[in-house]
């Protein structure tokens, strides 16, 4: 079914670039779309709709910790589709990891969320919402750890953080270094999603949810580089 009038104007709607909305061009309405009806092509398992892949990123060419991160990403974006549904799978892997946290989430530790609140005051918007928070090693506990929200990362360290915006990721570099699989956002060292907890699975759905939440705060941007 690729047409739809607007409840509203009757206008003919557009379905955004994930499939997950009918978008109406003259009076702004939205509606939610059943995914199951979003025709989206795959390359290496990955969609394409999301991705544009300038190498390949079939599980073959990578060593045990990425494939197992790629699996996890894999399952989230082609089977769990959306980021609720990715962050109730992300709750369930997380259970017992005592160096994560987020608002309002069972079995997790509720007062890392306040430990980044207190250090993020004054930029976190109070209608923001933590989905994560993740330490950054064992030896800087409190001290350096990632924080992702509803609409941006943060890269904390000692001294100072960074962030973007998910809407505004445009490259993804996925390497590796001593042996971890890495994912820099944006070509900026500080902006890198890392496997601190060497937890793959949660890894994987981070960077699932964080490129599904950067077309939903903007359904009309260019879809994200693997590099
Ligand atoms: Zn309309």
């Amino acid at each position: 079914m690729n047409e739809k009038k607007c409840p509203n104007c009757l206008g003919t709607m557009e379905l955004s670039k994930t499939g997950r909305k009918w978008i109406c061009p003259y009076c702004d309405t939205e509606i939610e779309n059943d995914v199951k009806e979003a025709n989206v092509d795959y390359q290496d398992g990955l969609p394409l709709n999301i991705f544009y892949l300038e190498k390949s990123m079939a599980e073959d060419n990578f060593k045990k910790d990425t494939k197992e991160l790629l699996s996890s990403l894999k399952y989230c974006l082609n089977e769990l589709k959306t980021p609720e549904r990715i962050e109730a799978y992300m709750r369930k892997s997380m259970m017992n990891v005592d160096s994560v946290g987020a608002d309002g989430m069972e079995g997790v530790n509720k007062e890392l969320a306040d430990v980044a609140r207190a250090r993020l005051a004054g930029e976190l918007k109070p209608d923001e919402r933590i989905i994560l928070y993740t330490e950054n090693g064992v030896f800087a506990r409190r001290k350096e750890f990632n924080v992702i929200t509803d609409q941006r990362c943060f890269f904390v360290n000692k001294k100072d953080y960074v962030q973007i915006k998910h809407k505004d990721i445009v490259e993804i570099k996925v390497g590796t270094s001593l042996g971890m699989p890495y994912w820099q956002l944006n070509g900026d060292y500080k902006q890198t999603i890392t496997s601190n907890c060497t937890n793959y699975k949660l890894v994987g759905a981070i960077i699932a949810i964080i490129c599904l939440l950067s077309f939903e705060n903007d359904p009309d941007r260019e879809r994200i580089r693997l590099v």
